[in-house]
């Protein structure tokens, strides 16, 4: 049994519209996936496994968040959890939810708002933290910018809700071993209530790093269904930073950019599997009697005990 604790689930009709920031974005290739899509999906990746999801809406502005969220807590699985999308210009919505016995955590994005925001608050408003650390109601936090940007911000964060229970969306958003990552995963290891998913990062050497640091016990499996399904390799453009080329022209690739740079994701396989792999290969580096336990921990007990599933 696996329990994925990052997937994103809606219909078709809970998409309003895509603004164009949006459907430049790479998550705009599946604005939406419902139970059903992913049922099969599961059974075509893993045919062998029971998969138990944690789920939530897409992120970005134009869903209709509210029948989204609506959609999840009356149609999800009673084996699945459901983590409410908070919308930061209604906190009592947002607070009121916190309540509803379907929802197991708190989901809220940085680039739901326009401008997309630069500080953690913009977006988790104080009263909306302070609701879910009093209900201890887990926030699944993806980051403003990567942990090495906004360090300050998550240790300030921490601080000033010392009882909330914090997950780090993909790994803090950290797709290669950037300078000044080791330094930051030490100084958030300290805090034992602020936890990890690995959801889309296909780095084995960042797994390696954050089990080395942060340990076993505080990483959970997420695949970011179905954006996983997506295919290509991130890479550093001279002048635009960390992108990602595929060899499928999506329609959020740059035409110019694709030229030059398809041919580093010829043949690439989904995001899944590279995610997967860069798990395995940090597990399999680890002494021989920690590798089943450590396995068990990432795809399955750690997600169980922090999301009560
Ligand atoms: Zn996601």
């Amino acid at each position: 049994m696996i329990i994925d604790c990052h997937a994103h689930c809606n219909l078709a009709e809970h998409i309003r519209s895509i603004d164009e920031r949006a459907y430049n974005h790479m998550l705009s290739t599946f604005p939406s996936f419902s139970l059903e899509e992913s049922k099969e999906w599961h059974a075509l990746f893993h045919p062998r496994k029971t998969v138990r999801s944690l789920r939530f809406p897409s992120v970005f502005q134009g869903i209709d968040h509210r029948a989204a969220n609506l959609y999840l807590t009356e149609q999800s699985d009673t084996q699945d959890r459901i983590a409410l999308y908070g919308l930061p210009e209604d906190p009592d919505y947002t607070v009121g939810m916190l309540g509803h016995p379907r929802v197991s955590a708190l989901k809220m994005y940085y680039s739901y708002l326009e401008p997309p925001a630069t500080k953690i608050y913009q977006y988790f408003p104080k009263v909306v933290l302070e609701a879910a650390q009093a209900r201890d109601v887990p926030v699944i936090l993806h980051p403003p910018r990567k942990i090495t940007a906004c360090l300050d911000q998550i240790l300030q964060l921490v601080k000033d809700f010392p009882r909330l229970r914090v997950c780090l969306a993909h790994l803090s958003l950290t797709k290669s071993a950037v300078s000044g990552l080791e330094e930051a995963f030490t100084a958030i290891a300290q805090y034992p209530l602020v936890s990890f998913d690995t959801a889309l990062v296909p780095s084995a050497e960042v797994v390696t790093m954050t089990l080395r640091i942060v340990g076993p016990d505080r990483i959970m499996y997420g695949s970011d269904e179905p954006l996983h399904l997506i295919r290509s390799v991130p890479y550093t453009h001279p002048e635009r930073g960390e992108r990602l080329a595929t060899e499928y022209p999506y329609h959020w690739v740059d035409a110019f950019e694709h030229q030059e740079y398809k041919h580093l994701a010829v043949g690439v396989t989904h995001a899944h599997w590279q995610a997967l792999r860069a798990i395995k290969v940090a597990v399999s580096a680890l002494p021989e009697r920690e590798q089943e336990v450590t396995k068990q921990k990432l795809f399955h007990d750690n997600a169980k005990q922090f999301y009560g599933f």
